[in-house]
């Protein structure tokens, strides 16, 4: 008996609404927004696919049909599919994704054309034969028996459903997550990549411990062709089995007729082939151009959320951790890397070299295993023990050098700060030229970008501070996430929260001359602004399905938990408490899994003798319910009022929620407001509470330097003061909390709490703000006022609105400088301004950018343009027809990663139709411009009307080619969504992003971003319709 299986309380939940809704709706009638405008032309369409489906026969089902057959299975759809018979089918067929369960089959040809006759007798026919089909499909077979149907006993458990294997047998497991039965211990894995044939062999060997007595075996494993398998249990003698698949869950199993039982060992051995996956994720190939011109390939890896499977069958979730000892097999021009340092290397009898890696010397999950066969070049630094090296392909080693540098230093810091040392003795960071991510944090084999990790000695400090947060970042995870692992990726925020934190905390501290406190700061603007949505989700969340998977990887995972780890920080009276927690925790639970639970507990814990904070009833506020709060505040004479409610942006304005939040709210006032002493403490856990101050003050200043997840509303009165105060003396406030100022009354405009008259009162204030930070947050709110108007084609508006922003930072746009700049945050304020003034056609801009690229043009490169001017500069040469070929051309030669990425984004600045085309399409190919690219081309295309419509038409004629290069719910489709919903605000907008959305069915309409972006253009809709008039009188 298996007892524990059939308790366990995760259902198998595969998108079954998303296929059942999609059943009953109309195909809507996608309407092309760029077909609208007979200016430009038609996208071409690429790969036209054929049409007709035949189901797929593994997915047929075995089941007695009785009431519980409509339990929270996909089964239920696929059999209602089935009724639906072919109308579900033609449905389908309109778009479909090569992952499909149907495949494909020729159109039938055409014939004569019957007479109506003919017709309409053929019609009834089918009619009554459809109908008759239909009664007898529903009646169970029973009906018709002398004993008729029992009547349904409601007392009976539910018995699973199981599905059918590619065999035909009866499959032995019907949920998303595996049975717990059975534990792996340690895989050997060999692997023998052939790199022109694209493919590769395996064989895995699984040691297994049975937890409690099962007759199967449950593991993952997708588009892998197992040839052989061997099952011996104890010191037995190893005899063949047959591996079932179920592919829907990309799971296998095998069947004993005899029960393992509880205590016992067994090894399961299997032998297979598969292809080289042609995405992003799995044991993937990829290429570049060597500085010859000739093509070279390498093969790599991302398994990260579910793809270790597709590499070597695995039990393939992040709790069943074990250890791996790795063989690779390569030709003797490649070399190969792996989480751990090389063992040997033995000469194969077929003329190739088989590397043996050391056995893992930690246990560790599945999606941190890593393997790489390639011909990198590397440089290498010993730091406290560990071997640290940074490897490229061989022409760009002259940019690993900074990489190696910071990551000493870092190395060094957190060996320190968490008291625990890097437990491996290597520590590999590799660039590849084809990658979807930032960057992955495998144990011991860390991947990126080009662009995250390769910066030349020569460029500015705001591209080194892209490579070192990134590193930051991933170094982080080696503690976080790799040594203590969440055990579900409900609880992905553990993971990413913590290292996006870590990441400005480390290099604060590690080199502070990279400031990287206004990204921090920015990023938390961003989290709130998409937090305060309806279709936010808690930071721990239930995650029943793949796709939900892919979901979490999004900014409340990232930028929410580390605000809140933030905000956790500074709310504890010194700066040791915070670290000692973390401490603590990572000591606990070293090796192992864990839940948010775990890690509020360990936070109590060691601030109990100190604080008497309960920091687990705290942080559970903020990490179980969605959203955040607004804290209203009101102030008379020295009495304070404070109010939380939810901050919800929502079109209906009936949704409201109870939720309440244990906010430590911080305050400065008038006489005090810089300095970190002047910070006080008021915590509130209800509606409301008041306190008293110790004299009178003119205004309080709540949220010091933002460093809470919250928003503040200072009533009419207390906005009135504080725009009052800033006026006469901008210092009056830290330049954080000036930027916080301007992003909470813009967002209380959103919520309709503020009129928009309010928002440009305050603007007596900003036209004399000169820093980095508040000036960003400023243009940035403002522009996005301008894109919409834009986009609403309110042309004359839009060119007001240009002005205003124009004048209200005319004197800061003129003191920029077109020469070399070396504090960061100058750099930041530069590129912002002159970016935007540019983009304005401001001609004193235009004029320098062009200039400054005729001589980087004419010097052949050796003229270097200032690295945060470059944007600025290469968007400007896209405009116009001439210099766009010059540097299309110099694009497709350059090698430095992030100077090309600039290039990109000019070139998709362009505002001619064809050059347009020209680049989506190149994209989607992969020739001259990496399919990986895409996002960026698209959010970059959206900042204009015409490259908006054309990104548009783009997205629904390819969406098929989208989703099987960037999965259903990962943050590139969340990017793409985003970039060209966001900026609309008009009904008819709306209708077409609905109507094109809902026709997506199984193919990604219930994603949590199409939610987002169709609620985004809802609240545009109303704030335009409340703020229309005021903007034509005041402009
Ligand atoms: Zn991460």
């Amino acid at each position: 008996m298996d007892l524990f299986d059939s308790n366990s309380s995760e259902h198998a939940n595969l998108p079954r609404n998303m296929i059942e809704n999609s059943m009953f709706e109309e195909e809507p009638d996608v309407v092309d927004l760029a077909k609208d405008s007979t200016a430009f032309p038609t996208f071409p369409a690429l790969d036209p696919d054929e049409v007709t489906y035949e189901p797929r026969s593994s997915r047929l089902l075995v089941r007695g049909l009785g009431e519980n057959d409509m339990d929270d299975d996909e089964e239920d759809c696929e059999s209602s599919a089935r009724l639906l018979g072919m109308s579900f089918m033609n449905r389908s067929s309109a778009h479909r994704s090569n992952s499909s369960p149907y495949t494909r089959q020729a159109p039938p040809r055409s014939c004569s054309r019957p007479s109506s006759r003919t017709i309409v007798v053929c019609v009834l026919f089918l009619v009554i034969v459809a109908s008759m089909t239909m009664v007898l499909y529903f009646l169970p077979a029973c009906t018709f028996t002398k004993a008729g149907c029992p009547k349904p006993n409601k007392t009976n458990p539910i018995e699973p459903v199981y599905p059918i294997s590619t065999n035909g047998e009866l499959f032995p497991w019907a949920q998303l997550r595996l049975p717990q039965s059975i534990k792996p211990l340690s895989y050997d894995l060999t692997l023998n990549p052939d790199l022109d044939k694209m493919t590769f062999t395996g064989r895995t060997v699984i040691n297994m411990s049975i937890l409690h007595s099962t007759n199967r075996i449950v593991f993952h494993g997708a588009n892998l062709s197992i040839t052989k398998a061997t099952f011996m249990l104890g010191d037995g003698q190893a005899s063949d089995v047959t591996v079932l698949e179920y592919k829907p869950r990309q799971q296998l199993a095998v069947n004993f007729s005899e029960e393992l039982k509880a205590g016992q060992y067994c090894v399961l051995t299997m032998e297979y082939s598969a292809n080289f996956s042609n995405t992003y994720d799995g044991f993937y190939n990829s290429s570049y151009i060597d500085k010859d011109g000739n093509k070279r390939v390498l093969a790599a890896t991302q398994f990260e959320p579910l793809s270790a499977r597709k590499a070597f069958p695995c039990f393939d979730e992040p709790a069943f951790k074990a250890t791996f000892l790795i063989k690779i097999s390569r030709k003797k021009t490649y070399m190969t890397l792996s989480n751990m340092p090389k063992a040997k290397s033995t000469n194969l009898s077929n003329g190739l070299v088989q590397d043996e890696f050391e056995k893992t010397s930690v246990n560790m999950s599945t999606y941190l295993v890593a393997f790489i066969v390639a011909n990198f070049t590397s440089i290498t630094k010993n730091v406290s023990g560990t071997q640290v090296s940074v490897y490229s392909v061989p022409e760009k080693i002259g940019h690993t050098e900074y990489a190696l540098t910071i990551t000493s230093k870092l190395l060094e810091f957190y060996n320190n700060f968490f008291d625990i040392n890097y437990p491996l003795k290597k520590l590999d960071l590799v660039a590849i030229p084809d990658f979807l991510a930032g960057a992955m944090e495998n144990w011991g084999l860390i991947t990126f970008r080009e662009t995250t990790l390769l910066v030349g000695n020569e460029s500015s400090l705001l591209e080194k501070q892209v490579v070192a947060s990134v590193i930051a970042h991933e170094l982080a995870h080696q503690w976080f996430g790799n040594l203590v692992t969440m055990r579900w990726w409900n609880d992905l925020w553990l993971n990413e929260g913590f290292a996006t934190y870590m990441e400005y905390m480390s290099l604060q501290e590690v080199s502070p001359d990279l400031e990287t406190g206004n990204l921090f700061l920015s990023v938390r603007f961003r989290a709130l602004d998409k937090d305060a949505l309806s279709s936010s989700h808690a930071v721990s969340t239930d995650v029943n399905t793949t796709e939900q998977v892919e979901e979490m990887f999004d900014s409340v995972s990232y930028e929410k938990g580390a605000s809140i780890l933030l905000m956790l920080n500074a709310s504890f009276p010194g700066d040791q408490q915070f670290r000692k927690g973390i401490i603590e925790y990572l000591k606990q639970f070293s090796g192992l899994n864990t839940d948010t639970d775990d890690l509020w507990n360990s936070l109590t814990q060691t601030d109990k003798p100190t604080h008497h904070m309960n920091v687990s009833q705290m942080m559970t506020s903020w990490t179980s319910q969605k959203g955040f709060p607004l804290v209203t505040v009101n102030l008379m004479g020295n009495q304070v009022t404070l109010t939380q409610e939810h901050f919800l942006l929502t079109s209906d304005n009936t949704t409201h929620t109870s939720s309440l939040w244990n906010i430590p709210v911080t305050y400065v006032n008038d006489s005090c407001s810089l300095a970190p002493e002047c910070r006080q403490v008021f915590t509130l856990k209800n509606k409301s509470d008041t306190f008293k101050l110790s004299k009178n003050v003119t205004w309080l200043k709540l949220n010091y330097k933002s460093t809470g997840f919250y928003i503040v509303d200072y009533g009419k009165d207390g906005w009135s003061a504080l725009t009052e105060a800033l006026s006469k003396n901008v210092s009056v406030l830290t330049h954080e909390d000036r930027a916080s100022l301007i992003h909470n009354i813009f967002a209380l405009s959103r919520l309709g709490r503020v009129t928009f008259r309010q928002v440009l009162n305050l603007q007596k204030y900003f036209s004399l703000e000169t820093e980095t930070s508040p000036v960003m947050e400023a243009l940035l709110q403002l522009n996005n006022i301008y894109r919409q108007l834009e986009k609403r084609q309110e042309s004359n508006l839009a060119s007001r609105m240009k002005n205003f922003i124009r004048g209200t930072f005319r004197d800061l746009i003129a003191n920029q400088t077109w020469d070399k700049e070396e504090n960061v945050s100058k750099q930041e304020l530069r590129s912002a301004l002159l970016e935007m003034a540019c983009s304005l056609n401001d001609e004193n801009c235009t004029h320098q950018a062009t200039s400054l690229f005729k001589k980087y043009k004419d010097s052949n490169g050796t003229i270097r343009i200032p690295g945060d001017l470059q944007q600025t500069v290469f968007t400007v040469a896209g405009q116009s027809d001439e210099t766009w070929d010059t540097l299309f051309n110099m694009y497709v030669h350059a090698t430095y990663d992030s100077e090309k990425r600039k290039m990109l984004k000019g070139l998709a600045s362009t505002q001619n139709p064809q050059r347009l085309v020209q680049i989506l399409s190149s994209g989607l190919r992969g020739s001259l411009i990496q399919t990986q690219e895409l996002p960026l081309i698209i959010s970059t295309m959206c900042q204009s009307f015409a490259g908006c419509l054309f990104a548009w038409d783009f997205i629904q004629e390819n969406w098929d080619r989208l989703i099987e290069k960037f999965p259903i719910g990962s943050f590139a489709i969340q990017t793409i969504i985003k970039s060209v919903t966001s900026q609309s605000s008009t009904q008819a907008q709306l209708n077409k992003v609905q109507a094109f959305f809902s026709g997506l069915k199984e193919r990604g309409s219930q994603m949590r971003s199409v939610q987002e972006a169709l609620e985004t253009i809802k609240l545009n809709r109303d704030w335009m319709d409340r703020n229309l008039p005021t903007l034509r009188r005041w402009l």
